[in-house]
């Protein structure tokens, strides 16, 4: 199996891709093509080994052939719980990792292809990452005291949850948090100067480990790949997704689950108040617009960089994909109403899930939970009218002393930092 830019005719290795991120020509590495998955019986108990079968086709041929079945037992070491909260709705739970956000599942999969490529270097990889909550946590997680590879996280000060900022900067040995004095576009904005400056490529061998990264998209397909046949198993009928989007990384994957022939009948994406991805399933158009600020955060975007992979696949909405742009106040809603309704505590996120799989109504769909409801304490609590209990490993990473460095949005300042300290 090759990968391919969305954007030319540069054709290269699962471990190239890995390794370069983005395409020279500006485009994002897919998959040449999508081979047929044989779906059967699923038994409930075998993630990590639909996991394997999944991902095994895009790794034939690849120098991490081999390595599949130890990336996947090292990366998904928790469980992926699919809930059925009625006869016709399931909740599939992908906030069991270590950061308690479903990004634990690419990050951690990255990390540990990333390691097992990398042995030999002299020079350490230095991954830059800028955030805007979620994703730098479950990167520093990832990447912690794993060796030959350093971390710089950028965030923006004040600008993220008390218990995302301890999650950002709790880390140390490999990992240095820096906190920005400015927006998530200013960290995004040093970093890419970063990618464009010799002096910085020439100090230091720079990757990424954003969601642009093949790394993070193909293990997001497992989960998509194991609940479909596990509903399918449970109820006989293939079930639809509905999926909280953002950036559109994790309903891609799903889109590419359906493409390798797993049992995944409609796809409803979500969104927050950031309309284009859903106006483009409307109406065919995609107009970017800058982000709109809303409670479920790490959807705050206007321009979502996975649009790209989609459109290459698919130029036009198909009938099977629905987007559903769901309120703040809808989200607040659905957040007061959960535990009367479905006997859960929902973080803003999975809110927006929730409010979605309202609307379009009908029957046999399994629901996306990305991140824990406790993530977002200062939003879900004073709604449901109670403390929201901590996971075990979220309380862990809270006990541990946190050090971020402030510094000025300029790159200057950083390079300062990291060469000089
Ligand atoms: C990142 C994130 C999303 C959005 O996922 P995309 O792949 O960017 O669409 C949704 N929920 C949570 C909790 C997230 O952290």
């Amino acid at each position: 199996m090759k990968f391919q830019s969305t954007r030319g005719t540069d054709r290269v290795s699962l471990s190239d891709a890995l390794r370069r991120g983005i395409a020279p020509d500006g485009g994002l590495y897919v998959p040449e093509y999508f081979p047929k998955f044989a779906t059967g019986d699923a038994d409930e108990t075998a993630f990590q080994e639909l996991a394997r079968m999944a991902l095994a086709p895009f790794f034939e041929g690849d120098e991490l052939e081999h390595r599949l079945g130890a990336i996947v037992d090292e990366a998904f070491d928790f469980p992926v719980p699919l809930v059925d909260l009625g006869q016709t709705t399931s909740l599939l739970e992908l906030f069991h990792g270590p950061s308690a956000a479903f990004k634990d599942f690419g990050a951690r999969f990255l990390a540990s292809a990333m390691t097992r490529l990398e042995s030999g270097e002299a020079k350490p990889l230095t991954i830059l990452v800028a955030t805007s909550g979620d994703t730098g946590g479950a990167v520093a997680s990832a990447f912690w005291r794993k060796p030959g590879i350093d971390v710089v996280v950028l965030y923006p000060d004040g600008k993220v949850s008390a218990r995302q900022a301890h999650q950002l900067a709790c880390w140390g040995d490999n990992v240095r948090t820096f906190a920005v004095e400015g927006v998530f576009d200013d960290c995004q904005r040093m970093v890419k100067e970063a990618f464009a400056s010799e002096a910085w490529n020439n100090a230091f061998r720079l990757s990424s480990a954003n969601s642009i990264n093949i790394g993070r998209l193909l293990p997001q397909m497992t989960y998509y790949a194991a609940s479909s046949l596990w509903y399918q198993a449970r109820h006989g009928v293939a079930p639809g997704f509905v999926i909280p989007s953002g950036n559109v990384g994790n309903a891609t994957a799903a889109v590419w689950a359906r493409e390798m022939g797993f049992p995944v009948r409609e796809i409803v994406f979500a969104t927050n108040a950031n309309q284009p991805l859903v106006r483009w399933l409307q109406t065919g158009v995609y107009a970017p617009e800058p982000s709109i600020a809303t409670l479920a955060n790490a959807m705050d975007v206007g321009a979502p960089s996975n649009m790209e992979r989609l459109l290459h696949l698919h130029a036009a909405p198909t009938d099977w994909m629905r987007g559903v742009s769901v309120s703040d106040d809808a989200i607040r809603a659905t957040i007061a109403a959960g535990e009367e309704t479905w006997d859960q505590v929902f973080c803003p996120h999975t809110a927006c899930a929730m409010a979605a799989r309202q609307h379009v109504g009908g029957e046999h769909w399994i629901c996306v939970s990305t991140a824990h409801p406790a993530k977002f304490d200062t939003v879900v609590e004073p709604l449901v009218g109670h403390p929201v209990a901590v996971p075990a490993a979220l309380g862990a990473l809270l006990q541990r002393p946190a050090n971020a460095t402030t510094i000025p949005a300029e790159l200057s300042m950083l390079w300062e930092q990291l060469t000089h300290h």
